[in-house]
């Protein structure tokens, strides 16, 4: 997938296309509407998801594009803690009257679609399986066959998740967006999104956008992306026994008061996580006593893992959520860790270290 032809002394990969036009006369016009390099990921993405997908600039360039596909004014059904950008983009669209939309705890079906039949007159349900921050689990099946019933367009952000652990469209979405700067990528070098539908209206729609907004991406992320998502199951499977690891170990730490990560038999979504998804992932959350200065104190403490935004690289990093602007909502004790593919004693040691010296700073 996404390679050239197998013929006799091809190249193994596609060239990164450095072109902004193309000549006069073929089905490729310009630089914003068509590029090969593009064609080739989205050929690999799409087959992933069992969908054909649409790049974009980054993963809101692509959430953007979707919610600028519903009618003025939109009625939008989003989880309570959906990813901040997304909810940072309807605060605004709503502000101008484009659309009005309500917040759900998706892991609640009958009040998420409640929500959806409060609005009357159809709308789109935007999910996340886990939640970010919160780890929270959608039912999938039902929320969707739900929606549609109500005349709702379901969309999923898969990122969290990648196809490879549930492929939303299996369950009847509309449409799955990826930031595919995060899992699919997996280097923390390239900022893209991708959305895939099997609906050709929708993904004639999508394009269109792209070319509208301008909200292309440039053909070396495009390859960059290529690049990392030949390597996402391997990435994966390690990044994820990482994860399961951690989440145990830190479930013991007499420093933590909770671990968010389905995977743990306790969490209250696992069952369901279980029945929906083939691994419960490579993101986990958890909450340190002490509140926000503990926890400020166990991110610039850590010198494995590396304090920063973002996820799904091979590097694991780790931030309070908290410290952003507009996330005041979240415990302020809580740590999110995108869990990476080093060794785990390494991983473990450096987290145990730095929560023993947050809890109790020498001196
Ligand atoms: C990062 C992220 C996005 C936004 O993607 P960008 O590529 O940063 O624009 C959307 N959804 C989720 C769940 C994310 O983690």
């Amino acid at each position: 997938m996404g390679r050239p032809p197998r013929l006799g002394g091809e190249a193994v990969n596609p060239p990164v296309v450095l072109s902004a036009t193309y000549q006069q006369g073929g089905a490729r016009t310009y630089g914003r509407d068509d590029n090969p390099t593009w064609e080739a990921l989205e050929e690999v993405i799409g087959a992933l998801e069992g969908g054909k997908a649409t790049v974009f600039a980054s993963g809101l360039a692509a959430i953007a594009a979707v919610l600028d596909t519903l009618p003025v004014p939109g009625h939008v059904v989003v989880p309570t803690d959906a990813y901040s950008g997304t909810r940072r983009f309807l605060v605004d669209a709503a502000a101008r009257g484009r659309l009005q939309f309500r917040t759900v705890d998706v892991s609640d079906t009958e009040e998420a679609l409640r929500a959806c039949e409060g609005f009357g007159a159809g709308g789109l349900l935007w999910l996340e399986t886990p939640t970010n921050p919160m780890m929270a689990i959608a039912d999938m099946d039902a929320l969707i066959a739900g929606a549609h019933e109500l005349g709702f367009e379901v969309v999923v952000d898969n990122t969290f998740a990648t196809p490879l652990l549930q492929q939303p469209l299996d369950f009847g979405a509309d449409a799955v967006v990826h930031s595919a700067t995060k899992f699919l990528s997996g280097h923390s070098d390239a900022v893209l999104g991708a959305v895939v539908t099997r609906r050709d209206d929708l993904e004639e729609e999508l394009a269109r956008r792209r070319s509208l907004h301008g909200a292309v991406a440039g053909p070396w992320e495009a390859w960059l992306v290529l690049r990392g998502v030949r390597t996402l199951d391997v990435r994966l499977e390690r990044a994820q026994a990482n994860a399961g690891e951690l989440a145990r170990r830190l479930d013991r730490h007499p420093a933590v008061v909770s671990v968010l990560y389905p995977g743990l038999p306790s969490h209250p979504g696992h069952d369901l996580a279980a029945r929906q998804m083939r691994g419960f992932g490579a993101m986990l959350s958890f909450e340190v006593s002490g509140g926000a200065v503990v926890a400020e104190a166990v991110a610039a403490g850590v010198q494995v893992l590396t304090a920063a935004t973002s996820l799904g690289g091979v590097e694991t990093l780790i931030e309070r959520r908290a410290r952003w602007e507009g996330e005041e909502r979240l415990p302020a004790g809580l740590l999110r860790v995108s869990v990476g593919i080093e060794d785990i004693e390494d991983l473990w040691s450096d987290l145990d270290r730095a929560l023993a010296v947050a809890v109790a700073p020498p001196g």
